[in-house]
């Protein structure tokens, strides 16, 4: 036997995609020319789905302060946290996303993926019980199952369902710890806060909310959608990343909890990684700067999020959720969902590909992201090169029809 033949039937299914065009899951970016435009097979191409909310890849400040960290600091700090890999630029960091969350203590660490791992593996154990949402991201599912802990999975976005399991699972000698997302990553959709807050408060639960794709966008100074809904209070913890909003790559968690700090010195993937370099840092922090001091960044995706919304829904495509930074099309099958991917590439957008078991429900989409940096030119084109596809789709669908 050999140690691939596990992969027979994802073998089959990569070459399956293949065969309909360019492999949707490794495209190569052969040039960029600012945060919303690239080559990509030869084509210009506008990008519709890099999460790059503000723009801020191509922002002069953030890539001056990484240049300049590069030549002070060198390219990387070949160390961990709790090792050699804490510079002044990691603590200054730290001090200035707690201080932009309005909280007491802030933990950055090397990617997102491993923030959501640290925060959860090292706040849950093995007498304790996670409440998530069905709809977890994979940092949020490979974190529950590294914690120990028993995971009950409640239904999507549904407060009532979250009261009726923590109402079964009282946890004796034990805590309960509620993990749910501010803005969901494939269908766009909110978290109803508000009333999550109050079951989980009701059971004396703790509440972890992973606002990824909601930071920089979400609430009157960008904190998140726990700010837009008034519920800061009574989130205990909240994870988030630097590669969405912030336009890097790393992560962090904040808290008002006293013990936070206790995270250094008990969560794995925050002790046994090399900590972010230097660069990453300094830019980062120059585009938490970029975000306090320029709110009309805010305003501009969510200008361009209800222009592409409306255009989407005039050329007749079926939307996930209300205007937002992300807007989801769903399509009848995954057929149609590549053929859809593959003709937009070819005229000049990309968007990403998003297909089952990868998505809530088993459904197909294509999955837009907006960013504050997209000209009213590129929505434009955009909007055109959709409705060609809509009405593509029509063609092919009164075609099967006929037949
Ligand atoms: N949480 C959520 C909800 C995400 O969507 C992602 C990444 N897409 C992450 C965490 C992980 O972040 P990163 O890619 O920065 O590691």
């Amino acid at each position: 036997m050999d140690i691939f033949d596990k992969y027979e039937g994802l073998a089959a299914r990569r070459a399956q995609l293949l065969g309909a065009g360019t492999d949707p899951f490794h495209l190569e970016i052969e040039e960029l020319h600012g945060p919303c435009e690239a080559t990509i097979a030869g084509r210009r191409t506008i990008l519709l789905g890099t999460n790059n909310y503000l723009g801020l890849t191509f922002d002069p400040a953030c890539i001056e302060a990484g240049v300049e960290a590069l030549r002070r600091c060198g390219t990387g700090t070949t160390g961990s946290r709790i090792a050699n890999g804490t510079y002044v630029g990691h603590r200054a960091l730290e001090a200035e996303l707690a201080a932009f969350m309005g909280r007491r203590a802030a933990i950055v660490f090397t990617t997102g993926y491993q923030a959501n791992l640290a925060t959860i593996a090292g706040l849950a154990g093995a007498k304790d019980t996670i409440f998530v949402d069905s709809d977890w991201h994979a940092s949020i599912f490979d974190g529950c199952r590294l914690s120990g802990a028993t995971v009950v999975r409640f239904r999507h976005n549904d407060p009532d369902d979250l009261d009726r399991r923590l109402e079964r699972n009282p946890t004796p000698g034990g805590v309960r710890l509620v993990i749910v997302e501010g803005l969901y990553s494939m269908l766009g959709d909110v978290a109803r806060l508000e009333e999550i807050v109050a079951v989980k408060k009701r059971y004396g639960a703790f509440l972890l909310l992973d606002e990824a794709h909601s930071m920089g966008v979400f609430g009157a100074r960008g904190r998140g959608v726990a700010e837009a809904q008034g519920v800061e209070a009574e989130v205990d913890f909240v994870v988030g990343t630097f590669s969405k909003s912030l336009g890097g790559v790393g992560g962090f968690a904040v808290s008002d909890h006293p013990r936070f700090e206790l995270l250094r010195v008990a969560a794995r993937p925050y002790m046994f990684t090399a900590s972010s370099g230097p660069a990453t840092i300094a830019s980062v922090r120059a585009a938490l700067a970029q975000i306090v001091a320029r709110p009309e960044l805010r305003e501009r995706i969510w200008a361009n999020a209800r222009r592409l919304h409306a255009g989407l829904a005039r050329a007749g495509f079926s939307l996930a959720a209300p205007p937002g930074p992300i807007l989801s099309i769903r399509l009848p099958d995954e057929q149609t969902a590549l053929l859809a991917w593959n003709r937009l590439l070819e005229a000049g957008v990309y968007v990403n590909l998003a297909l089952p078991p990868g998505t809530p429900g088993g459904v197909c989409l294509l999955r837009c992201s907006v960013s504050a940096a997209h000209t009213d030119e590129q929505i434009e084109t955009v909007l055109q090169r959709f409705a060609a596809l809509s009405a593509e789709l029509s063609r092919l669908e009164r075609a099967v029809a006929a037949e």
